[in-house]
Parts: C-alpha cells; sequence; structure tokens
C-alpha cells in the first residue's frame, strides 16, 4: 500500500482502477506490461510510426508546394529516420524484452539517440539533435493523443491519473465513466479543479509523482475530502473506506432535507446562497440542491469545450437554457474571463511569458471586441427571458470598468434597433478579484450594481503565488490576513454604497470559512452546487453574534496558520460529522 499526499480539490471518496493518461509535455513514466500485451505495444509503436510518416508526408507535399523543395527536404528526412531500421528496431527490441509500453521504449530511445548526437564534436551531427526531439514528439503525439481518446471511449468506471490536465480535457471527462481524478501538477484553485466540482467527482492535484507509480488497472482509493491518493491500499483500509463513503452518504442523504428550507441563522439572519455553474445544464442542479439561483456562470467554458469561437446562436442557446431552467430565479453571467490557465495559451501561436498577470480576461474581451460584442448580445437577449445580472471578470482600473459597461451600452443600443428584446435594467457588476480593485472598493461601488469577490484570484495576486502551480500551493490560502483584511475592506465598501457584495471563490463553499465570512458582513455566498447543503446547514446551526465574535478573533492572528487552524476548528465544532475519522497516516 503507498500513500500520497496531494491537494483535495473536489470532494468525495471514490475506490477504483486507475487509467494512467500520458503526457507528451513530460517524461513518459516506465511503466511495464503483461507477457500478453507485448505483441500489442509493438503493433502500436508499428501504427504510430506509419501514422508519422504519413502526417510528415502531407506536411513534405505542403512545403514543396508553399515554400519549395529545399523546405520540403526536412520532412523528407524525417521520414527517412522513421524508416531507418537503426531507430525502430532498438524500440521494437526494447518493448519485447523490457515488457514495457510503446511510450515508454519509443521516448528513452529517441533520448538515448538525441543525447548520443549532442556528445558528437561534429556539427552536421550535433544539429541533428532538434530533428530526433521533434520526431520524438511526433511518434509520442500518435501513441498518448490515441491513449486520451481512449478516455471517451472508455466503457467501465475508471479513476483517471496524470500528470496534468487542461481544464477542457477534464470538462470532457463522461460523467458516469470517470469517477475521480489525481494529478502530478495542479494547484488549489486552478480551473481544472473547479471543473472536477461542476463533474462532482472528487479530485486530489498536486500529488508530485502519482503517474510514476500508477498502473492501469491498479486499485486505488482518491480521497477528495483529505487530498489523498492511496495506491494499492489493502483490505483494511479498502473496509474502512467503504464505512467512510457510506457515513458520508447518510450524512448526505440527511442534509437533502434541508432543500427546501430557508438559509437564515439561528437568529434569523437570511444568507443568499446562490450555485457557481460553468455549464448550462448545472442551473437546474442549483435549485435541485436549495441554491436561491447562480451567482457566477462562468461562460468561458463554452469555448474550452468547442474547437472554434461559440456563434451568437450558439451561445445564446446556452445562456437561454440556463435562464430558462432557473424557472424565475437568478442567473449572473460573467462575461468571458478566458485567459490565464483557460483557453488561449494552447492556442496561441506566441504563448505569453507570464499568462495570469496577461491578456486574460476583460483585458481579452477589451481587445477582441466583435468577440465581446458577440457574447453581450447573446446574453442581452437571454435576459429577456427571466431575471438575469451581468458581470465583468478581474477589472483593475474604472477605466476597463467604463469600457466594458460602454461597449454593453452600445450593444443595447443595437438591440433596440433589430427589435430584439433584453432587460434594459439589468444588473451590471464586477469581480472583486485584484488587490486594485479590492482597495479601491469604495470608488468602484459608485460605478456598478453589485460585487462578487473571486477569492481565488485575489489569493493569488495578493500573496503572489500562482493558483494553480503545485510547487508553491502550501503558501495559497485565503486565510492569509492580508487577504482578510482586504475582504473586509471590500465587504464595507459595498455595505457603504449600499450595493450587493457576494463571495464566489472556492472559500465561499469551503465550511471552514462560513462563519468567517458571514461575520465580516457577507450576506451572500455563491458556492459549487454540490457544497450548498452543507453550507446552508452550517448558516443555520451559527448566529450573527457568535460569527462576529469568530471574525474579531481572526482579526487578532497575524499568521496564516493560526487563522486556518483556529477555523478549522471551530467548523468542525459546529459540524462534527462533515470531519473524518479514518486512521491512514498521511504524513
Ligand atoms: C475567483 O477568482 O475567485 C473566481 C470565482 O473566478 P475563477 O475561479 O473563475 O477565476
Ligand atoms: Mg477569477
Amino acid at each position: 500500500m503507498e500513500v500520497y499526499k496531494g491537494i483535495p480539490v473536489s470532494p468525495g471518496v471514490v475506490i477504483g482502477r486507475v487509467v494512467v493518461l500520458g503526457d507528451s509535455r513530460v517524461r513518459v513514466p516506465r511503466r511495464q506490461v503483461k507477457a500478453t500485451q507485448v505483441e500489442a505495444e509493438v503493433a502500436r509503436f508499428e501504427e504510430a510510426v506509419a501514422a508519422s510518416v504519413a502526417e510528415l508526408e502531407s506536411l513534405r507535399q505542403k512545403a514543396e508546394t508553399d515554400l519549395g523543395g529545399e523546405a520540403a527536404k526536412i520532412f523528407a528526412f524525417h521520414q527517412g529516420m522513421l524508416h531507418d531500421r537503426a531507430l525502430t528496431e532498438p524500440i521494437r527490441e526494447r518493448i519485447r524484452n523490457e515488457r514495457v509500453t510503446a511510450d515508454y521504449a519509443s521516448s528513452a530511445e529517441f533520448r538515448r539517440l538525441a543525447e548520443w548526437f549532442a556528445r558528437m564534436s561534429d556539427s552536421s551531427f550535433f544539429t541533428k539533435v532538434d530533428d530526433v526531439w521533434d520526431l520524438e514528439r511526433r511518434v509520442l503525439r500518435q501513441l498518448l493523443g490515441e491513449q486520451r481518446t481512449r478516455l471517451s471511449k472508455l466503457e467501465r468506471e475508471a479513476v483517471v491519473i496524470a500528470h496534468d490536465l487542461t481544464p477542457s480535457e477534464a470538462a470532457s471527462f463522461e460523467r458516469g465513466t470517470v469517477m475521480a481524478f489525481a494529478t502530478d501538477a495542479g494547484g488549489r484553485t486552478s480551473h481544472t479543479a473547479i471543473v472536477a466540482h461542476a463533474l462532482g467527482i472528487p479530485a486530489v492535484v498536486g500529488v508530485g509523482s502519482i503517474t510514476d507509480h500508477a498502473r492501469d488497472g491498479d486499485t486505488v482509493i482518491i480521497d477528495g475530502d483529505r487530498g489523498v491518493v492511496i495506491l494499492h491500499p489493502d483490505e483494511e483500509t479498502i473496509r474502512e473506506h467503504e464505512a467512510y463513503i457510506e457515513r458520508m452518504r447518510l450524512f448526505g442523504l440527511s442534509l437533502a432535507d434541508l432543500r427546501d428550507e430557508t438559509c437564515e441563522t439561528r437568529d434569523g439572519v437570511h444568507v443568499a446562497l446562490y450555485g457557481n455553474i460553468e455549464f448550462a445544464s448545472e442551473a437546474a442542479t442549483v435549485l435541485a440542491q436549495g441554491g436561491l439561483g447562480v451567482g457566477l456562470y462562468r461562460t468561458e467554458f463554452l469555448w474550452l469545450i468547442s474547437d472554434h469561437e461559440p456563434s451568437e446562436e450558439e451561445q445564446y442557446t446556452q445562456y437561454a437554457a440556463a435562464v430558462e431552467a432557473l424557472r424565475g430565479k437568478v442567473c449572473t453571467f460573467r462575461t468571458l474571463d478566458l485567459g490565464a490557465d483557460k483557453y488561449t495559451q494552447s492556442r496561441a501561436e506566441e504563448p505569453e511569458r507570464n499568462p495570469f498577470l496577461g491578456l486574460r480576461s476583460i483585458r481579452y474581451s477589451l481587445q477582441n471586441l466583435p468577440m465581446f460584442r458577440r457574447q453581450l448580445r447573446a446574453l442581452l437577449r437571454a435576459s429577456a427571458l427571466g431575471p438575469s445580472r451581468i458581470m465583468f471578470p478581474l477589472i483593475t482600473t474604472a477605466m476597463e470598468l467604463r469600457q466594458a459597461k460602454m461597449v454593453l451600452h452600445d450593444v443595447m443600443e443595437d438591440l433596440e434597433d433589430e427589435g430584439l428584446a433584453f432587460d434594459r435594467d439589468v444588473p451590471v457588476g464586477m469581480m472583486v478579484e485584484s488587490p486594485s480593485a479590492a482597495v479601491m472598493a469604495a470608488s468602484f461601488a459608485k460605478e456598478c450594481d453589485f460585487f462578487s469577490i473571486g477569492t481565488n484570484d485575489l489569493v493569488q495576486y495578493v500573496l503572489a503565488v500562482d493558483r494553480t502551480n503545485e510547487n508553491v500551493a502550501s503558501l495559497y490560502t485565503a486565510a492569509h490576513p492580508a487577504v482578510l483584511k482586504l475582504m473586509k475592506e471590500v465587504v464595507r465598501a459595498a455595505r457603504r454604497a449600499q450595493i450587493e457584495v457576494s463571495c464566489c471563490g472556492e472559500i465561499a463553499g469551503d465550511i471552514e470559512y462560513t462563519m468567517l465570512l458571514i461575520g465580516i458582513g457577507l450576506r451572500s455566498l455563491s458556492v459549487s452546487p454540490g457544497a450548498i447543503p452543507l453550507v446552508k446547514r452550517v448558516v443555520r446551526s451559527v448566529d450573527i453574534a457568535q460569527c462576529e465574535r469568530l471574525a474579531r478573533k481572526v482579526g487578532s492572528f497575524d499568521s496564516e496558520r493560526q487563522v486556518a487552524a483556529f477555523l478549522r476548528d471551530q467548523a468542525r465544532k459546529i459540524i462534527p460529522e462533515a470531519f473524518d475519522g479514518r486512521s491512514v497516516e498521511t504524513d
């Protein structure tokens, strides 16, 4: 039994069988296969070579037409290398002699060849190194690409183990087929983690080197509550986790009774509890879980799962579906938050050096006005079907907010001219998720109808910690007094200006933070739909004076560790059933 500690990003526990997803961006782990699978691996290799040769042939022909014979020679040379038995035979031998996967054997042999060329003092050999790497990537893409499409064809319930997953890869998982996942890389609020929430499957990220150890078919426990991955668990551990899963199932059932109860504290103060969604289909889930409506619709996920920019009509269909599914409850649309780890980098011709500080969110929209206008048209048209709100992401300057509102009003004029229906009074708000927006909240409050505090980004920008980077994950915490101080200021500014302020970062759905958020004055939270019942349960178990006392106490701490430990302790007292008693040591 091997126990690995990672970062819990989506709750729940699953016991299942591993499917390892390879990744051409990382070293391919050495993985052995059964003797009976050896020839199938050799055949996979032959197919990958044949596909690569065919790919090179079409590239050669294209280069010859577009660029001339000289340029086309490079592809002919690559084809020649793949036909050379001096390169391919050692790969077949390695698969057969060492009983390893075609991926590993190819990667290892290409690497050996590249290193051999690199040691040559003759420059004509030396320059071949890049060609070898290029070929390695081409062949691996064939092998691993096939592995990734394998996912969509999975027939049984699987637990995916991968080095890293993009948000769109996770979004393409079939519900009911992929039961959980764990990755070597990733941080607490990476968008891949958020997708796991949306799918309602347990996930652990930042595990370090799990792909070096897991193999297809291994038994594994993914514990998304504690951030633990247990490979080859023993009988007793499996029994213990099965009992825990059952306990949590019963606890979940007991929470279901709260669905139609109001979300108010014991002393009768109402806390508006909304759901965060990524896809229109989740809107109904928000209501089913007892949410008041949608507090954050991350509209960019439609881009993430498409291979083209969705048209106005495609967008409208989705937005209208969400508004209609909410049956009169509000839908808060956030305009495109593309960029950073979402969408643009993988498709960019020149990836940015520092994408989280780059052309993302509202900046991207304001630089791509036709696209932004198409989205606003679709959103406004959907607003005719039910109560909607529009919110802009990552506002950092007053000018951005004003420009975004100007474009919105311009689009309204167009719709009016065209006689298309929309809600003229649609409330317009902004995310407060950059330090500048938080510090200047009082000014911003004069220019918009509501705020939503996005702690996922606020934390990374206040603490200078990349939210997706597992190497600095221990530094990423909303419990840092600097973050809490800023949040308090934002709530105060909003209250003074009498505009609504909500919190839609992941901490809003983390019951360790519920009392603190109420204590600093928040009366509106937007959380992943699955977290609604539990948060409601906490709200109904506390009173305002108690929350304010807790917030004052937290305000006296100067370290995030103190804050985090205190919050955990207090939450455990309120709702001990949500914390577990499993025994596997993780440190
Ligand atoms: C946030 O930053 O807290 C937020 C809710 O937005 P996202 O996670 O989509 O960046
Ligand atoms: Mg954000």
